[in-house]
């Protein structure tokens, strides 16, 4: 936490220099177009800069600079030992400039300075040094060959990839990206989200400092549609990481499929079921951290937990707990370090959020909390964190992600019936059960369809633990040792003794 008021961030904010342009061995460049594309703050409305609008020129440079890079050896074949130190010291500049890039993320993106500081940067430094740290720990394989054969099984860096990132958690989502791919050393091209390009254009310049060498990480800001197109269809990128939306998502496989039949690893959208069953061990605490579920980061995380299934027997009690739990999370200016709930990233969100809601009133569920527009007159894009109950599974708002502060409560009779609502959905990334039977706890956990299972607690985990989506919310996984999956390929080598 930082003892800077409002005020303080506000002149920092004022005097901050951006950078905007794009990054390509280890130097600052306009697009070779020379387009570029207004970063407006959601905070206010005001203009922070323009952004180098990358297409088809830069990607084409950029993985010719990757390639070349790689294919040195100056950081693919670096002693893993030496390797670990950079991404250390990279770790720890992400650190000290960390006010910095907090004040970057929620100026571009409207997340409250205090998560950016606590959670954004925080998580981001980890996600480097834990994969940094890891890299002289990780052994290679030995088979069980015959006695006259030796059977080696090795890792290899994939070569080139390609990091297509979103605009919640810029900076965390590309470090996800960045300290696995990093760690087994490849060179890296990031294209961060149109909508918050600008901590990802900063840190890579925090890497050349920390020793990463020119031309390991370049970033790319731009359109999906012009850059991150021409990435995917590249017929030299070896390997596309993602995170975004599903739709998007599965346009990633049909361009791999049209072009080189690049690895493509995705993280997708999600609408998590969050079960209460009438036997929680303490209702109270499930009411709290169902409304930070979909309240935290304005409800616009991907494990959101937008569908609150609640046990009818006890529905009337609880949901007015989660109404008045809902009351803690006010949308403030995110550079009050008190605001919990910021702004949501633009216009077209926050339009996209009030099409839902008016969606709810349509489709006949009741409102409960929120549901309004607020701070109209700041200039930014604030909406109230809002709850509807009486939803049925069918409902749009049940239906589709939403990604915004809009929960949707609906009420189950017993187990079978919740595990069935739960998993009816395209989405499978995560899911919550409140309960205080133990078997119960285990069984409903095991018939969910999701990658991350959280027993009387919503939103657990750290850099240990495998992050990633059945179904439609995606492929492979994020942090933990299994992250390295996506970045390496397997080798076998069989020598004749
Ligand atoms: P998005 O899919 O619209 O965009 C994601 C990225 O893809 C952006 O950088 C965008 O420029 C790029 N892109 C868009 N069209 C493209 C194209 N044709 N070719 C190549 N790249 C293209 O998603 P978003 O709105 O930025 O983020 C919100 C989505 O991200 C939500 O669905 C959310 O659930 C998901 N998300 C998932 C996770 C996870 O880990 N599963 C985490 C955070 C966000
Ligand atoms: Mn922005």
């Amino acid at each position: 936490m930082t003892s800077l008021t409002r005020s303080d961030w506000e002149q920092r904010a004022k005097t901050l220099t951006i950078e905007t342009r794009a990054f390509i061995h280890g130097e600052y460049r306009a697009a070779e177009s020379g387009a570029t594309f207004e970063c407006i703050s959601p905070v206010d409305g005001r203009l922070l800069g323009l952004v180098a609008s990358c297409d088809q020129a830069d990607a084409e440079l950029a993985v010719k600079d990757a390639r070349a890079t790689f294919d040195s050896g100056v950081w693919s074949r670096m002693a893993p030992a030496q390797r670990k130190k950079v991404m250390i010291r990279f770790a720890e500049l992400i650190e000290e400039h960390g006010q910095e890039l907090a004040l970057l993320e929620t100026l571009d993106m409207g997340k409250p300075i205090s998560d950016s500081l606590s959670i954004d940067v925080n998580s981001a430094a980890n996600a480097i040094r834990w994969s940094g740290e890891a890299i002289d720990k990780v052994y290679d394989e030995v088979a069980a060959t015959p006695h006259d054969q030796l059977g080696l099984v090795t890792r290899e860096p994939v070569g080139v990839v390609a990091a297509i990132v979103p605009w919640n958690f810029p900076l965390l989502m590309s470090c996800w990206k960045l300290g696995p791919a990093l760690a087994t050393g490849n060179s890296i091209i990031l294209k961060p989200s149109e909508k918050s390009p600008l901590t990802g254009i900063r840190i890579a310049q925090l890497a050349i400092e920390a020793g990463i060498p020119a031309g390991v990480f370049n970033v790319l800001p731009g359109f999906g549609h012009t850059v991150g197109k021409a990435l995917a269809l590249h017929m030299d990128v070896d390997t596309l990481v993602f995170t975004g939306s599903t739709k998007i998502a599965k346009q990633l496989m049909v361009y791999a499929g049209e072009s080189n039949m690049k690895r493509v690893w995705l993280e997708a959208g999600g609408k998590s079921p969050n079960i209460v069953f009438a036997d929680a061990p303490d209702l109270q605490a499930a009411a709290e951290a169902a409304a930070s579920a979909i309240a935290f980061n304005q409800g616009e995380v991907c494990t959101a937990g937008s569908r609150l299934l609640v046990e009818n027997s006890i529905k009337d009690k609880f949901v007015p707990m989660v109404v008045e739990a809902i009351k803690a999370w006010r949308p403030g200016n995110p550079l009050d370090p008190a605001t919990n709930v910021g702004a949501l990233v633009d216009t077209t969100q926050m339009n996209n959020v009030l099409s839902y809601i008016q969606a709810g009133h349509d489709d006949g569920a009741k409102l409960v909390a929120g549901g309004k527009r607020v701070m109209e007159e700041t200039g930014g894009t604030y909406v109230e964190p809002t709850i509807f109950d009486g939803v049925n599974n069918a409902m749009r708002i049940a239906k589709e992600e939403i990604f915004g502060p809009v929960l949707s409560v609906i009420g189950f009779d017993d187990q079978d019936e919740a595990i069935a609502i739960a998993n009816d959905t395209v989405y499978g990334l995560a899911a919550a059960v409140w309960t205080s039977n133990l078997s119960r706890a285990h069984l409903v956990g095991k018939a969910l369809r999701a990658g991350s299972v959280w027993i009387n607690q919503y939103d657990g985990g750290d850099m240990t633990a495998p992050f990633g989506g059945f179904k439609q919310s995606g492929n492979g996984r994020d942090k933990s040792l299994h992250a390295f999956d996506k970045y390496t390929e397997l080798k076998s080598t069989w020598i004749k003794l």
